[in-house]
């Protein structure tokens, strides 16, 4: 496929990973008619459940890591995407000389490592929080010099959802909390006193056209996406400063696809830049029902260089991620207790046989004219799911 040629159905389409995102990802690419494949390690997982055709990668080896794996994903897809940027960039690097690759290496290897991510941004002059790597004790002894402050140690590789991440109070903590994570590559950052955290996702194509979405507001809970609002509440000089900062960063990348962007904002408006993932997020679930067209038909328009979707918002929107807490011994939460509370609640559920807690089942959705009414709507929602076991 050249770059200007468009990759029509029923062209197959593969998919690295087998969780949600790439579950959510094959659902819009078969309603455009396309037929997909997943590279997984989970035969029976959120996307394997509803892929045309699975392959399936060794549990001894990451996605992307294996080549014979690659190989036959090379050989069944004619493009392939990413739903999670923690596999093996040479095993991209590789897949990509073969059949196009969406997002590429590049953006896979800035985005995998905090390190690199935040020497990528801090290099192109895209703003963030002041931060130092440490993989030593020199840089130890220089990070702690100059942190003044509170401090967030995190590694700087496979962290996700707060894992690997130790708060400090003051420098004279981060040797011993540098400890606690065993030594590894890390770094650390000053703790933003932020109002609020939002997300932009932004589409690039293989010509370089770009498409934003409205800003996405997100609130955490022990450092796992609770409730996004769609359009963040934040006015149209910040939310116009953040689109352009997730446009800029997606063209300095270089890359074909999705990119998401999270942001702190601060009292006086000024953005941060948190976090990059060059894929659809968890706070864009809701655009399946509210926007003109969803993070994961975007996704399969840029894999397949189609030209961008709408990303207006047909409504606005909340949407609460529902997680494993809700389950109990006893069984899944009660549908029907949140279907009579809000009747146009949309329920999506990812199909994992197990559920934990912290572990992301599901997301519920409701468009609202105004979007913090929706926000209360979709929290009242999931409280009846638990209603009557809690009592
Ligand atoms: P991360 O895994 O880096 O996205 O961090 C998870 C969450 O921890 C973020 O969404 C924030 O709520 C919080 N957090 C991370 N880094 C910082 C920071 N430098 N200052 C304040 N809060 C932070």
């Amino acid at each position: 496929m050249s770059e200007s040629t468009a990759l029509d159905p029923p062209a197959c389409l593969g998919v690295i990973g087998g969780g949600q995102l790439g579950r959510m990802f094959v659902l819009a690419a078969h309603a455009q008619g396309y037929r997909t494949v997943v590279l997984t390690e989970h035969p029976d997982g959120p996307a394997a459940q509803v892929a045309g055709e699975v392959i399936i990668a060794p549990s001894d080896c990451p996605p992307g890591g294996h080549m014979p794996t690659l190989r036959t994903l090379a050989e069944r897809a004619e493009a392939v995407t990413l739903e999670f940027e923690n596999i093996s960039a040479p095993g991209v690097r590789w897949l990509e000389r073969r059949v196009p690759v969406r997002p590429g290496w590049q953006s896979v290897w800035i985005a995998q490592n905090r390190i690199r991510e935040k020497s990528f941004l801090s290099r192109n002059n895209f703003p963030v929080p002041f931060w130092r790597p440490i993989r030593n004790a020199v840089e130890l002894a220089a990070a702690a010099e100059l942190l003044s402050g509170s401090g967030i140690l995190k590694t700087a590789a496979s962290g996700y959802d707060g894992r690997g991440q130790v708060r400090v109070e003051r420098a004279s903590e981060l040797a011993g909390a540098w400890e606690a994570l065993n030594r590894v590559p890390c770094v650390v950052e000053a703790v933003v006193a932020f109002s609020v955290e939002v997300s932009c996702i932004v589409a690039r194509g293989g010509e370089g056209a770009t498409a934003v979405y409205p800003l996405f507001w997100n609130q955490h809970r022990r450092h796992i996406l609770d409730v996004t609002v769609c359009p963040a509440p934040v006015g149209p000089s910040v939310t116009r400063k953040a689109q352009e900062l997730a446009r800029r960063v997606a063209e300095a990348v270089g890359l074909v696809g999705l990119l998401t962007v999270e942001f702190f904002v601060t009292e006086e408006g000024e953005l941060l830049i948190n976090e990059l993932a060059p894929r659809p997020h968890n706070s864009g679930h809701l655009t399946i029902e509210a926007a003109e067209t969803s993070q994961f038909a975007q996704q399969v328009r840029t894999l397949c260089g189609q030209p961008l979707g709408s990303t207006s918002l047909r409504r606005p929107a909340a949407m609460v991620n529902l997680l494993g807490d809700l389950w109990t011994d006893s069984g899944p939460p009660d549908w029907t207790a949140a279907h009579a509370v809000e009747p146009s609640a949309a329920i999506h559920l990812y199909g994992k046989p197990q559920a934990r807690p912290g572990r992301k089942m599901g997301h519920l959705t409701i468009l609202d004219d105004d979007p913090l009414a929706a926000a209360s709507r979709a929290i009242a929602a999931r409280e009846a799911l638990s209603r009557d076991r809690t009592g």
